[in-house]
């Protein structure tokens, strides 16, 4: 692009409007290829620097930043954005995720000042609404699980997990148990399970799912011994069941002195309609991120806040927000306390606005709601397709997710993959593919309840009619897919083993001689 000195664009130049291909779907270059680094993208006078005040930390080379106008910047990202399917954008089925919509009035309270524009360092006296906000949270996730205690400053699911078998840990340890060495984990569990048992210095022992997809009480029992210290099992579990023998775990497990980590991510199934405090469990993460509609994806900001039993109550981290003689205060040191904090200041306050202004504009009854709608919805689509896809589970109604196997596509020369890969051309995200692992092929998808029945019905007929595709040997339409994505198919191995994260200048090559 053309610039005057001072970086303002002159003229239309290749990059002026978007890069290159069409106006939908750009090939978008990056900042430092739009702009350049001789430029600046303000028109600011020269500065005569005489002297200054550095002392000797004064820059020496130059800053290398490509200078663009707020213009370009903008529609830089906003073309990068459109790159990408997302939930304002589509249905976005990918089980397990809970990909529901993120209601604009959630995004309105998370940006009043007093929410957004306040620091974790400011005295406590000039943050009462913030505390009020996460003292009322807790009391909500405490109440709708049935429970005794809650941490909130877990920044993720997989990092409430850690929290909560660090909890169980420590109550180990005070009862003098610190030799139960093992964790149970059913071989339906989510990865981040056994990973985190096993970051913790646990040894993992599989329990086997029984044949309609369900753990087996019997199986449970079979391994339980005075080395086991936890089982961590998801409920409702991975397949989209609920448990059904979850209170007979529940007790074989305290018998045998171990506690019950369960993995809260699938509660949007069960959110004000079953409590897990009265199913037994001890620790328990919420995803607000899934459940509670905050915005996630791409590794943007979630929040794992963890339920505790009142066996477990005591290792709670700090801090936690507690009624004083002056209003609300932060308790931020307990003498004695096993697991000082596991976050740097509070946790993912955004996510907090966000999660209560969910819970508050639903009322308990419309939570109730929002999860059998999340249910309904599954088991519609789950009835509509069983004929067109394989079912591996057909005995249970599903719960928020319902579980197909890519059996249909035997003979056919479409591989799960190539289905998942044509839905986008399509316009949908691809359901989760390959997971759980216990079932061959899996195929999750997760509607949840912020669809309308026309959109699951415009989602069956497209699924429907892809089914019908493969199986009549129209494999070209699977293999090339995506034909109408940015990008073909990646090498999502080598892009997150070897991501290429720094831009390097282009070396100049000298001109050839005329
Ligand atoms: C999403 C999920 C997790 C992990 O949550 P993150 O916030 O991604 O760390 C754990 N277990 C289950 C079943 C999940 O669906």
């Amino acid at each position: 692009m053309s610039m005057n000195t001072q970086g303002r664009p002159t003229g239309i130049g290749t990059l002026g409007t978007s890069a290159s291909g069409s106006a939908l779907l750009p090939d978008e270059p990056l900042l430092f290829e739009i702009g350049d680094t001789e430029h600046s993208g303000v028109d600011l006078p020269e500065v005569e620097l005489t002297s200054n005040r550095l002392g000797g930390f004064g820059r020496k080379r130059k800053l290398d930043l490509a200078g663009l106008t707020e213009p370009e910047a903008m529609r830089h990202y906003v073309r990068l954005s459109r790159l990408n399917h997302s939930i304002d954008s589509g249905m976005y089925p990918l089980g397990s995720c809970t990909m529901k919509h993120n209601p604009r009035l959630n995004e309105k309270m998370a940006r009043l000042p007093g929410f957004s524009d306040i620091h974790p360092l400011q005295p406590v006296s000039t943050v009462q609404g913030a505390l009020e906000l996460m003292n009322e949270l807790s009391h909500w996730l405490m109440t709708l699980t049935n429970t005794a205690a809650v941490a909130l400053s877990p920044k993720a699911g997989a990092h409430g997990e850690l929290l909560g078998m660090m909890a169980i840990k420590a109550a180990q340890e005070a009862k003098g148990e610190a030799h139960r060495t093992v964790v149970l984990v059913p071989e339906s569990a989510h990865g981040t399970n056994p990973a985190t048992a096993a970051f913790l210095g646990y040894t993992v022992k599989p329990v086997p799912a029984k044949a309609d997809g369900t753990v087996d009480v019997e199986a449970v029992k079979a391994a339980l011994s005075p080395e086991v210290a936890a089982i961590m099992l998801t409920n409702p579990n991975t397949c989209g069941l609920f448990e059904p023998q979850v209170i007979e775990i529940a007790r074989a497990v305290h018998e045998a002195g171990a506690f019950f980590y369960c993995d809260g991510a699938n509660f949007n199934a069960i959110m004000g309609v079953v409590r897990p405090g009265d199913l037994g469990i001890d620790a328990m993460h919420i995803n607000l991120h899934k459940t509670f509609s905050t915005p996630h994806g791409g590794g943007g900001p979630g929040a794992g806040p963890v339920v505790l039993s009142e066996a477990l109550a005591p290792f709670a981290p700090v801090p936690f927000v507690r009624k004083g003689a002056n209003g609300l205060e932060l308790v931020e040191h307990v003498e004695d306390q096993a697991l000082g904090r596991v976050t740097a200041f509070h946790g993912q306050m955004g996510m907090y606005v966000r999660a209560l202004t969910y819970m508050l504009s639903h009322g308990a009854d419309g939570l109730a709601q929002a999860a059998e709608d999340a249910v309904l919805n599954a088991n519609y689509i789950k009835a509509r397709l069983q004929d067109v896809f394989s079912v591996p589970f057909p005995d249970y109604p599903t719960m928020h997710e319902a579980l197909f196997d890519d059996s249909f596509l035997k003979g056919t020369g479409v591989t799960t993959l190539d289905f998942a890969k044509a839905m986008i051309d399509e316009g949908f995200h691809p359901m989760t593919m390959y997971f759980p692992l216990v079932v061959h092929g899996a195929m999750l998808v997760e509607p949840t309840e912020s669809e309308s029945k026309q959109t699951l019905d415009r989602f069956c007929d497209v699924m429907a009619e892809l089914a019908n595709d493969a199986k009549a040997g129209n494999t070209e339409r699977f293999t090339a897919a995506p034909l109408k994505a940015p990008r073909r198919r990646l090498d999502e191995t080598r892009a997150a083993r070897q991501p290429v994260l720094k831009w390097e200048k282009p070396v100049e090559l000298p001109k050839a001689a005329e």
